[in-house]
């Protein structure tokens, strides 16, 4: 016989995720509780995965469970917070025990790796679909945001852009290289870490920053919008990865600007502070460009027809 809504909490989820002490009622009540820390302002964000959209279907679901965490905990970086409570909702088509096992294990061990207790949510039937609603914590106005850029101030990214685009690629059978170099772009879209510590050690130093989830350019520009200003990119220092290069030929470099799915940190800082910034470590930074008065987001040294910020959506159609 097939769990039932309330057996299938209890087992996978009642005690998934890091324990905290600031927890006071977790799974099992209407409503969990927790007690925020004084002195800090939560940091709110949900993001939903949607099978077919977001992910090809019949993907591995311990990815699914780490992947719908980790863009989540993007967000918190993004916003410099630090993750505390997550809220679970999966709509499911049936209860399929070994993928419900993998699932469970995949957003547990990210939980437990990044501090995050899983303190409730909701079960249902349907197509697949799993959508998370997070709490972090930021001390009191510490906060990143996009908007604060100025004019002058450096661009920074994290980690490698496009080569999570590119392992999608590959997963859907568009993209084929060598077996070494479809594996570092697959790990790449099915396992994103998210940039929490380098998040946390912006506070104070950068004036802007966004996650890249829908390309480097747009997300760019969303934080140019924001910030009121416009930025200029060298094409040339895009940090476009030997494997990418490789997968992608003379595409690559659209690729790390358009791709999407990276879950990388895109910041500004003003220039004073890119020595701090570039001994962070834990994630590659690439200084890309600088923030311009004015406005939008010009690519300059691109090869081939202008970068079209709305247009390019390679992977889309
Ligand atoms: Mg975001």
């Amino acid at each position: 016989m097939p769990l039932g809504e309330f057996e299938l909490i209890d087992r996978w989820f009642a005690h998934a995720g890091a324990s905290r002490t600031d927890v006071v009622l977790g799974v099992g009540d209407d409503a969990a509780l927790v007690a925020p820390p004084a002195g800090y302002e939560l940091a709110l964000a949900a993001d939903t995965l949607v099978e077919g959209t977001h992910f090809p279907a019949g993907l591995d679901p311990a990815a699914i469970g780490h992947r719908v965490l980790a863009v989540n905990l993007s967000d918190l970086a993004a916003m410099g917070a630090e993750p505390a409570w997550a809220l679970l909702t999966l709509t499911l088509p049936r209860t399929d025990e070994a993928w419900l096992a993998q699932f469970a294990h995949g957003l547990d061990t990210l939980a437990r790796r990044t501090g995050t207790a899983l303190v409730g949510g909701d079960t249902t039937a349907g197509p697949l679909v799993v959508t998370i609603a997070i709490a972090g914590l930021v001390p009191t106005g510490q906060a990143l945001r996009r908007a604060g850029a100025r004019a002058g101030d450096l661009v920074f990214v994290s980690g490698l852009p496009g080569e999570a685009a590119a392992g999608l690629g590959v997963l859907q059978g568009r993209l084929a290289g060598t077996a070494a170099a479809e594996a570092v772009v697959k790990a790449r879209f099915l396992w994103p870490e998210p940039r929490l510590s380098l998040g946390v050690a912006l506070r104070g130093l950068a004036s802007a920053c966004i996650d890249v989830s829908d390309g480097l350019a747009g997300d760019l520009g969303k934080l140019c919008a924001a910030s009121g200003v416009g930025a200029r990119i060298q094409a040339a220092s895009l940090p476009v990865s030997a494997e990418l290069a490789a997968l992608a030929g003379p595409e690559a470099a659209r690729l790390c600007l358009a791709g999407g799915d990276d879950y990388e940190l895109l910041f500004t800082a003003p220039a004073r502070h890119r020595d701090r910034i570039e001994a962070l470590g834990g994630a590659r930074i690439s200084v890309i460009g600088e923030i311009v008065a004015g406005q939008g987001v010009v690519v300059e040294g691109l090869a081939g027809a202008p970068f079209d910020l709305g247009g390019y959506d390679h992977f889309r159609g």
